[in-house]
């Protein structure tokens, strides 16, 4: 029953789990150039075809880049504070002594090997003796409170058109593959995934005890319910869309739409008492309603059963760890080999008491002047937006005038929370790995449901302090980076000011441009969803993110698979605009040294100051991915692969092109220049 949270917010990049360490410099990185290579040819190659060719990807990874080396390095801090804190001696802070008697619980393996399943054996012979008219309803509700995802989502969400609201929100889910394209896709990879899925529920269920007879009846049953709920499925373009997203849904509507559910007697359950709800996706309501009526008792305790087991599977014996391993990373990312223990309790903590390990994290490796130096970034980024805004020939000055008041508006979180989550309630017993992460599970259901009906909290996170990721909130209009990310190769304390533009300084720029990005831009500089553009400007602005779409769905990820321009549209937007925010911020920076006594930001290693911020910039994106990892990111994942996040930007920017003295016909000229803001 891993904790999952709920991912509302534009983020920088989907991280996949991590493994070795790397050098930390205070700039770029000379040694991962590749100077065979020509920086108007090919950019990616040229910024970091040394560093791709001496950086395979580890057995136990999927992709491997300089992102994700800082990632580890991070995970390693971790696992010294959690081996610290699971020695059970006198003197341990209570917050000390909730994450290592988890921590410990996950590493203890013998202990876990002779538990076998009884942790979660009273859940699924609870499923199995269900019974009574309202069974199916009361179990989903069970299983909904310990933060199993079954068949749909109950969560809080601010209220869109009233952001001094939240509201409860029903969303899709209940799926086991990545997205809803798997259970449908013809091609030969996608039967051949689906045909080694069912082999692994079949394996999944004879590990329980069943015979192969009925756990390949049980598999079939599985494919089918979830098949049936991927056909109700919205896509993720559609999802992307806020307006879609905002859909009131009363009690009585949910009766009639969804009749095969009992929803009075499950918001009961679940103690949310509202009179009305949001469904984000309300075709998903609508159709679960039918693959419940049109599914045998037997069959849908099947698949509730599967969802506990695979939700369930690392934090059992070794046996499911390896067949979970398998199929989800093996099969699906083209991962080789199972991470160490250690990384994957590390992970688990981070995942189920994130606050508490973040804590610790940030008194340790924190400190104020990385905070003071990233305010200051934020600063000089915002003051570039305004700029730049101001000088838009393609924007009327009303809606310029609302951009700005939007602009004016986004709060910056730095490092990590002010107040820290209280899991005082969280009873965590030591040699209880499951019970544990049922308690902390549930803790987290409850946290977030008790916020439907009250205003938002916008001094809340939703990532852990050591989590390598930045992200905007379209609902606060807030940008937030956590102490994770404000390290090499993005920021360098006392190093490089030209590689800090590239690095932080575009993700800052990044962030910010989600306010604006195609999704963000319909939200006003109070988290409503309000039309502030003039109709007119709309138009433009849609017309100009079209050459983005077009650009970018003509990348490849692998041989046989596209970008999709439409899912990746926000994020590239971001990463169009945040880089040239950053380099406007970086000009600005160079001409007041200038102005101040003549000296400005000096060469290092024959490289001007504006080619050091499109090389930071490249070379925060170094990486190699299997085809596999490629494949599933295209089809799901927001952010294009590392490749198109540096060429498809700068192939659109005179400012990199004048840099590297590029000229026209050359591949990192293109003739479109595609430019929004
Ligand atoms: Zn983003």
């Amino acid at each position: 029953m891993r904790f999952v949270t709920s991912a509302a917010v534009c983020v920088l990049a989907s991280l996949a789990s991590v493994p070795t360490a790397s050098s930390q410099t205070a700039g770029i990185d000379l040694g991962a150039i590749d100077r065979a290579g020509s920086p108007c040819n090919d950019f990616y190659q040229y910024a970091c075809g040394t560093w791709m060719k001496n950086n395979p990807i580890p057995s136990d990874q999927s992709r491997w880049g300089r992102f994700d080396e800082l990632a580890l390095r991070n995970r390693e801090t971790l696992k010294t504070i959690l081996e610290e804190a699971a020695v059970d001696k006198p003197g341990r802070t209570a917050n000390q002594k909730l994450i290592g008697d988890q921590y410990a619980s996950c590493m203890d393996e013998a202990g876990v090997e002779a538990k076998g399943v009884s942790g979660i054996q009273p859940v699924l012979d609870r499923i199995a003796k269900a019974s009574g008219k309202d069974w199916l309803t009361e179990e989903v509700a069970r299983l909904h409170a310990a933060s199993v995802n079954v068949f749909f989502r109950l969560g809080p969400i601010q209220d869109s058109k009233d952001s001094n609201k939240t509201l409860a929100n029903l969303s899709q889910g209940g799926l086991t593959l990545p997205d809803r394209d798997y259970y449908e896709k013809t091609d030969a990879k996608s039967v051949e995934t689906r045909d080694k899925y069912v082999a692994h529920i079949q394996r999944m269920f004879q590990l329980l005890g069943h015979d192969a007879t009925k756990a390949a009846a049980e598999a079939k049953a599985v494919l089918a319910i979830e098949t049936a709920l991927a056909k109700v499925s919205a896509d993720r373009v559609t999802l992307r869309d806020p307006q879609k997203r905002y859909t009131t849904v009363t009690k009585a509507q949910l009766a009639e739409t969804s009749p095969a559910f009992g929803w009075d007697a499950y918001l009961k359950a679940m103690k949310v008492s509202v009179p009305s709800l949001n469904a984000s996706s309300p075709g998903f309501i609508t159709g679960m309603s039918s693959v419940i009526s049109s599914n045998s008792p037997a069959d849908l305790k099947t698949y509730l059963t599967w969802r506990v087991l695979t939700e369930s599977a690392e934090l059992l014996p070794r046996a499911f760890v390896e067949e979970d391993f398998q199929f989800s990373q093996a099969t699906l990312l083209g991962v080789k080999a199972l991470a160490p223990r250690w990384r994957r309790c590390v992970v688990l903590v981070d995942a189920e008491l994130g606050e508490a390990l973040g804590r610790e994290y940030v008194e340790r490796t924190f400190g104020q002047e990385g905070k003071q130096r990233t305010l200051r970034m934020v600063a000089e980024i915002e003051a570039s937006m305004e700029k730049d805004i101001k000088s838009l020939d393609w924007m009327s000055e009303t809606t310029k005038k609302q951009a700005l008041e939007k602009l004016g508006k986004v709060a910056n979180k730095i490092g990590y929370p002010e107040k820290w989550r209280d899991y005082s309630s969280v009873k965590i017993v030591r040699g209880d790995l499951v019970g544990n992460d049922l308690r902390a599970s549930s803790f987290a259901v409850q946290h977030s449901l008790n916020k439907i009906g009250h205003p938002p909290d916008k001094s809340e996170w939703s990532m852990t302090p050591p989590t390598v990721n930045a992200y905007y909130s379209p609902a606060a209009n807030n940008i937030n980076f956590p102490a994770g990310i404000l390290q090499p190769p993005f920021f360098f304390k006392e190093g490089d000011e030209a590689a800090n533009y590239g690095a932080i300084g575009a993700v800052v720029g990044h962030e910010l441009t989600h306010g604006f990005d195609d999704s963000g831009r319909q939200y006003d500089g109070d988290g409503n969803l309000r039309e502030w553009w003039t109709a007119e400007d709309a138009s433009k602005f849609k017309e100009k993110a079209d050459c983005i779409v077009q650009e970018y769905g003509a990348f490849k990820a692998t041989a046989d698979t596209n970008l999709n321009g439409k899912l990746t549209l926000g994020e590239n937007g971001a990463d169009n605009a945040g880089v040239r925010l950053a380099f406007m911020a970086l000009m600005d920076a160079i001409a007041k040294l200038d102005a101040a006594g003549g000296k400005s930001m000096p060469g290092v290693a024959d490289f001007t100051p504006q080619q050091r911020f499109f090389l930071a910039y490249g070379q925060v994106w170094c990486q190699n991915i299997s085809d596999e990892a490629a494949r599933v990111r295209a089809l799901t994942d927001p952010h294009s692969l590392g490749r198109y996040r540096v060429n498809g930007v700068l192939q659109n920017m005179p400012e990199f092109q004048r840099a590297f003295g590029c000229q026209a016909g050359q591949p990192m000229v293109s003739s479109k220049g595609c430019r929004v803001w």
